[in-house]
Parts: C-alpha cells; structure tokens; sequence
C-alpha cells in the first residue's frame, strides 16, 4: 500500500512569476524522492517589474515557503531573473544557488545595484510621506545592500555541460543559451519511482547572429519543456544591417543636427554589444568624432567581467580580440562613474552618445538624461531592447507628447527611434530553430512562459504546427502535474 502510494506520486510544477507576462521569472519544481519527501527545486527567482505599486507587492509575496527550498537553479545574472534572490535568502532560504561562473559574477555587481536602487525607492517614499502626511507605503525596503552578502554566499558555479548533481537524483546540466555573457538553458534529468524524467528550461535564448556570443547550444531530448515567448510573434530586422543603421542615426543625430543620442541600455549584454559595434566603427575609420559616454557604474564593470571572461566570446571575437586587445573601448568613449559627472552631461549642450541604463527606463541614469533631453527636438532616443508593458519604456514607444519621470510632465520633442535588431532575445524563427533539436513526438508537455499574451498564442500556434502536442500556457500560480 505504502509502495503504491509512492509510485503514485508525481512531479509537479507551479508558476509563479513570468506567467502570461514577461518578468518575474520562477518556477518551482516539487520532486518526491526515494523516500516519498518532497524535494523543491526553485528555477529562476526573477522580480516583477513594470506595473508600479503592484510589481513592489508581487515581490513581498513569493506565494511559497521560501524555507521550504532547497536548492535555486540561476538560469542568467538579468534582474528579471535574479532579482529576487535577497529577498528570498532574507526570508529564510539557505540552501544552495546553482548558476556558471559568469552568472555569478554578473550577480556580484547586479544585486548590490539592485539593492541600492530598493532602498532610495523606499527612503523616496518615506521622504514623500512625511511631506504629504500619510504613512508609508512599506516598513522596509524589499531588501537592503546588507542581504546581498549572505545570497552571494549561497552561489556555486556550475560550468557548461559538466552534469552536476543538485538534489539527490537530480542531475542539472547548463548549456549556453547565447542571451548574454554566463547565460544558460538548464537542464535536469530527475530519477523517480516511475522512472527517469527530463525536464529542459530555456532561461533567455540568445540569438544565432554573428555577434558577441556563440549561437544558443542544441541540447538532449526533453520531456518536457518550459519555453521562454519574449519574441512568439514576430521576426527581427536582419542584423548585417544594423551597424549602417546605428552610423547613420548617428551622422543624422549628433552631427547633422548637432543633438544627442541616448540609448537606453541593459547594463549587461545591451552595453557590451553597443560598445562593441562602435568599436568596429571606429577601427574601420568610419565613426564620426562624436563624443560616446557610457554613464552606468554597473555597465563598466559588466563590461570588466566580459573582458574577464572573452573566452566565452564567439570565436570569430576572440580573433578580432587579438588584433584589439580592448573590444568595449575605444578614442572617445568615457566611462561615468562619478554622479557629479553625470550630472554635467545632463546640462552638457553639445552633441554626443549617451548609453545609459536601464534598458526599461524604470531606473538609473537614463532617467535623468530623458528628463534633460526629450523636450529639446534636435535630441533622439534610440530604444534597442525589450520594454516590459508598464514601463518608462514601452511607454515613450507609443511617441507620447509628454510623459511623467520623477513626478514631473516632461514635454516629449525629441525623436524617438528604434531598432529591435540589437535584441539579444531569439525571434520566432529563432525559437523555432532552437527546439529543431527535438523530436516533436516524444516531448510530452511544453509550458510557454515570458511572454505577454500575443506572442504566448503565436509561439504555441506555431510550435503546435510543428508537431508539438499538449502546449500550455500556465496562469500566475497554475499548478501542473508532470
Ligand atoms: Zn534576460
């Protein structure tokens, strides 16, 4: 009775973040073991962003006994990802953080940041409530530079396909995802009563251009699938064009009409790419004398670890690395650590490239330099990543005539551009590349997950078209038995 009761028992999987959205990222999956006990095995511990009050109350929630953990698989360092590992170590986790080399590097420098960003949120809303004589909307920040420490402590890095056992019967193995510098696809081969189960979760998938990274990895057949859909519904712009593209916003902006060019840019991947094609431009003499700073701390030394860790660059880069020995770096670029200096290219007139994170606009410097620079018409803004709906962002996309940044209505002038061929997200061709590995037959279950709700229903459309069965998109919370 007992036996039976045990091979009964199955795997299961909850979503809880990135569920019929993009950020958020978390998936817990509970395995019985040998003996019947519950193992839980978290995928990703991602903060909510890009809905305001409602993010901030998300991320106080895990919708689970963070105690109760007891190993966390990193798939990447982006905070939609990793965000909330302090949190999660704050309220009692204390097992071990899976995640390469590289990712946990990238975690050092993106946690503190992270951390230092909550607690100015909070104290600016303990300064606003004084002032408005109400009370404060939290107790305390969601977490503080002092939790950070203590998580990092937890991170072990765990190298591309090296198998590597995490639970008992348990087994992960990374391979690159190609998204940015450390990402990976996980992979778990769990032993149960009923026999071996292979489960593959695709993180971020990267692109199979001729960029930084090597294309994403092919990997073991699956059972079943978790999938990210930033990308479901549509295909990028080819990428050979994109460096003629960005010379010529370039030449039109800032030496045409003398204005400035700010490029909101994810201080991992984005930076590094950008910084790299200019780079490139530079060396074959076609750059214009253009000023370049990039004004994020966290990106200069992002862009350290990816010069620590070139032998995770494409091949063709490590080449081009030997006849340059500085990829990120060349005559005209500053690097702005010094707040004071920022603030003196928020009044600077001339023109000049300002790169700057966040990418979504919701936090850091790009703040500042839009407040300064969107009402003035010989300005531009370059958007080249993904902007979560809610967010800074995805709302200057909409060419609004003003917006709100710091409580202030900033008047909207200057032009806004995009270009989506800098994404380091696989489009739908790409995705559909990246699962051409797997025999549609014998994968069981696919879960889409990261994606708002077109490209979740183009990307099962098209995968079901493919002779993939059994497609769900999971609910925030919804609970699957495996
Ligand atoms: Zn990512």
């Amino acid at each position: 009775m007992h036996l039976l009761h045990l091979r009964g028992m199955a795997i299961n999987i909850t979503f809880h973040g990135a569920a019929g959205m993009v950020t958020g990222s978390k998936h817990l999956l509970e395995i019985p073991d040998k003996n019947g006990k519950i193992m839980r095995l978290l995928l990703d511990c991602g903060m909510f962003q890009g809905e305001g009050p409602q993010s901030d109350e998300k991320n106080r929630r895990f919708g689970f006994d963070p105690k109760s953990i007891d190993a966390l698989v990193l798939s990447h360092a982006h905070i939609d990802h990793s965000g909330l590992i302090p949190r999660l170590v704050r309220e009692g986790f204390s097992g071990p953080i899976y995640a390469t080399p590289a990712t946990r590097d990238l975690c050092t420098i993106m946690l503190e940041d992270s951390a230092r960003i909550q607690e100015s949120d909070f104290e600016g809303d303990l300064r606003r409530a004084k002032k408005q004589g109400r009370a404060p909307k939290e107790v305390e920040p969601l977490y503080a530079v002092g939790d950070v420490a203590p998580a990092l402590g937890l991170i072990q890095g765990v190298d591309y396909n090296e198998p590597f056992e995490v639970l008992p019967g348990v087994k992960l193995t990374f391979t690159d995802a190609g998204h940015i510098l450390g990402s990976a696809c996980v992979h778990l081969v769990i032993e149960t009563a009923e026999g071996t189960r292979h489960i593959t979760f695709s993180g971020d998938v990267g692109r199979y251009v001729d960029r930084l990274l090597p294309d994403p990895a092919s990997f073991p057949q699956a059972d079943v699938i978790i999938c990210e859909s930033t990308y479901g519904d549509r295909d990028h712009p080819p990428v050979e064009i994109a460096r003629d593209e960005l010379l010529e916003h370039v030449r039109r902006i800032c030496v045409g009409r003398k204005g400035k060019l700010l490029i909101p840019a994810f201080s991992i991947g984005k930076t590094q790419e950008l910084l790299h094609q200019l780079n490139q431009l530079y060396n074959e003499g076609r750059l214009p004398r253009v000023p370049v700073f990039v004004d994020s701390p966290l990106s200069i030394n992002a862009t350290g670890i990816y010069r620590q860790y070139s032998n995770l660059l494409q091949d063709d880069i490590r080449k081009e690395l030997a006849a340059d020995p500085d990829l990120f770096g060349f005559r005209g670029v500053e690097f702005v650590r010094e707040a004071a200096r920022s603030k003196q290219l928020n009044e600077r007139q001339e023109p000049c490239i300002v790169i700057a994170a966040s990418g979504m606009m919701e936090a850091g410097r790009i703040r500042h330099h839009l407040k300064h620079g969107l009402p003035n018409a010989n300005n531009a803004v370059l958007i080249v990543g993904f902007s979560a709906p809610g967010t800074l962002g995805a709302e200057l996309m909409e060419r609004p005539d003003h917006v709100q940044i710091f409580g202030d209505r900033v008047t909207v002038r200057a032009e806004i551009l995009r270009m989506e061929s800098y994404s380091a997200h696989a489009d739908r061709s790409e995705l559909l590349r990246w699962m051409s590995c797997q025999d549609p037959s014998k994968v069981q279950r696919t879960f889409l997950v990261h994606g708002i709700q077109q490209s979740l229903t183009a990307l099962r459309d098209l995968y079901a078209s493919k002779g993939f069965s059994n497609i769900a998109i999971p609910r925030q919370g919804e609970r699957f038995e495996l």
